[in-house]
């Protein structure tokens, strides 16, 4: 059975393993925060058995939760075949991990690839010896039920990894989409005006927060700009947008919006805390 390592183990680190271990992997989690770690095993094993009841999967739930291992270190990922990794949005923070992940000594035909937002994949992978096993794989939040994963090539990327990587996107029953490595690749960078506008107009005092989500929804889209910015995590969408600012010189319309680093300065983080734009108190 191939195995799938996974650093991180918040919003997007659970999804991706319950993807994997729902396509038949061996999933092995590793985080910093023990807790984190724990809080983990008790999400996954409920969205599994959420699964189950609604008879989406091939086995019971016990037993792909039973290929779950949650390990406290690093080196307990040196056998894995493909390393995801889904730690905080941070280009020092990834770079730092890519280089213990190799100087651990995993072996140079182990995929290292990156769940990023916004961040070069080329810059993530200039710290590595074997740049070439390096590119993103950009699932998108809920991890275990949306299709859509961008597949960033890098200008080191081997056609080798390019192709096991897509593979492994096709069996997870996803949908790989190859897009090149440019600042918030494809859809995070059209995704950034959808954000952006919304909180000008908060801001500029011309709606609520809620008549925009209302209005956005009335016209299609499945959430409006403030929900979705509360499932994803006020402060990653934070880090995505100054991110992807700061990759394009400071163009003004990528600037970030003073009141969403309120919202993140109040520690009013989305529904991960229980309160955002919106309050998931009662929930
Ligand atoms: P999160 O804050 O929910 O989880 C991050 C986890 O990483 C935490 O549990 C933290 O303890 C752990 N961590 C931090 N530094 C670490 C380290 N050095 N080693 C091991 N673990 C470490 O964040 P998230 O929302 O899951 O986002 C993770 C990544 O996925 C980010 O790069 C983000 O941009 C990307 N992403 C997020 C979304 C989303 O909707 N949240 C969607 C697509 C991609």
């Amino acid at each position: 059975m191939d195995t799938i390592g996974i650093c991180g183990a918040g919003t997007m680190g659970r999804g991706i393993a319950i993807a994997c271990l729902q396509a038949g992997y061996r999933v092995v989690l590793y985080d910093i925060r023990p807790d984190a770690l724990q809080n983990a095993r008790a999400t996954i094993a409920e969205q599994l058995r959420k699964a189950e009841a609604k008879g989406k999967l091939q086995k019971p739930s016990a037993e792909l939760i039973a290929h779950l291992e949650l390990v406290p270190t690093l080196a307990d990922l040196l056998s894995c075949d493909i390393i995801i990794e889904a730690i905080v949005e941070n280009r020092a923070a990834k770079q730092e991990l890519f280089r213990a992940l190799e100087s651990l000594g995993i072996s140079p035909q182990t995929i290292i690839a990156s769940n990023t937002s916004s961040i070069s994949i080329a810059a993530l992978a200039s710290v590595l010896h074997h740049p070439e096993r390096c590119l993103g794989l950009h699932f998108f939040n809920p991890a275990h039920i949306m299709r859509l994963v961008e597949v960033v090539r890098s200008a080191r990327t081997s056609p080798e990894t390019l192709q096991r990587a897509v593979a492994f996107v096709e069996r997870l029953g996803k949908t790989p989409v190859v897009v090149k490595d440019i600042p918030g690749f494809i859809v995070n960078r059209v995704a950034r005006n959808y954000y952006n506008e919304a909180l000008r107009l908060v801001t500029e005092g011309v709606a609520t927060l809620e008549q925009i989500d209302r209005l956005m929804r009335s016209a299609g889209f499945p959430m409006g700009p403030f929900e979705l910015m509360d499932l994803i995590g006020v402060d990653i969408n934070l880090e995505v947008t100054r991110s992807i600012y700061e990759q394009h010189f400071h163009e003004p319309r990528f600037a970030p919006s003073l009141l969403q680093q309120q919202y993140v300065d109040a520690g009013l983080l989305g529904r991960k805390v229980g309160r955002g734009f919106y309050d998931y108190s009662a929930q």
